[in-house]
């Protein structure tokens, strides 16, 4: 069974005329790896909201591990997000808080007993390449080492999807080489589906599948 299935999805947003997405069709299976490319207004950022349900198609059907995101009740939604773990362009980490703190709030606010969170907090850390940076702020840390943190919490609930929102964008080509290669790493050591969006295609000829758009079309 596909994590992802689109079946003739339009997105037509509010007083446009054009289609972010244009009766688009895919299948993405558990585990796979996939790079979603495309030059800006392309619809990629349309498509992870669809999955997010952020924003509801206006034809077509969206599963998501075999639900039915058309039928899904509002009160789903939440577990629906839970199971898909996002990492955007901009960390979007919390300022204030430590590394460990800034992953353990993920579970904090499910509602994970401490125990648990003290368990798994320091084994992520230690997945992404951040142990012994427990303690430290995120404005003490390299944009490639922020990232990481921002990797960990997606991680931390162990979602069936990994969406990446341009990663590597806000980082020079250092850490963004860096950020692929524990991307790959990631790939080999987690049963996940990972699903990164980009926009360069140099970073994305390391995968076994593309998925190139524009215009709201998936043209590769
Ligand atoms: P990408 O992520 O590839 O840059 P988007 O999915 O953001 O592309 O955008 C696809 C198209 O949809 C663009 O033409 C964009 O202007 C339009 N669009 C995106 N979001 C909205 C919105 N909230 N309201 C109206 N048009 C939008």
């Amino acid at each position: 069974m596909p994590v992802i299935r689109f079946d003739d999805v339009t997105k037509i947003y509010p007083g446009q005329t054009r289609p972010a997405l244009d009766d688009v069709s895919l299948e993405i299976e558990k585990g796979e790896f996939v790079f979603l490319v495309g030059t800006s207004g392309s619809g990629k950022s349309t498509f992870l909201k669809l999955v997010l349900r952020e924003e509801k198609t206006s034809d077509g059907r969206i599963h998501v591990l075999g639900k039915d995101l058309s039928r899904l009740s509002q009160w789903k939604i939440p577990v629906l997000r839970r199971q898909v773990g996002t990492v955007f362009q901009d960390f979007r980490l919390l300022p204030n808080k430590t590394v460990a703190e800034n992953v353990a709030f993920a579970l904090e606010v499910i509602g994970r007993p401490e125990h648990q969170i003290a368990k798994v907090v320091p084994e992520v850390l230690e997945l992404v390449g951040l142990a012994g940076k427990e303690d430290r702020r995120p404005d003490e840390l390299s944009g490639g080492e922020q990232q990481r943190i921002a990797i960990a919490r997606a991680l931390i609930n162990k979602p069936a999807i990994v969406f990446a929102d341009e990663p590597t964008g806000n980082l020079d080509s250092h850490n963004a080489q860096s950020i692929h290669e524990l991307f790959s790493k990631l790939r080999t050591e987690l049963q996940q589906t990972f699903v990164i969006v980009t926009h360069n295609e140099h970073l994305a000829k390391s995968t076994d599948r593309v998925i190139k758009m524009q215009d709201g079309l998936i043209i590769a």
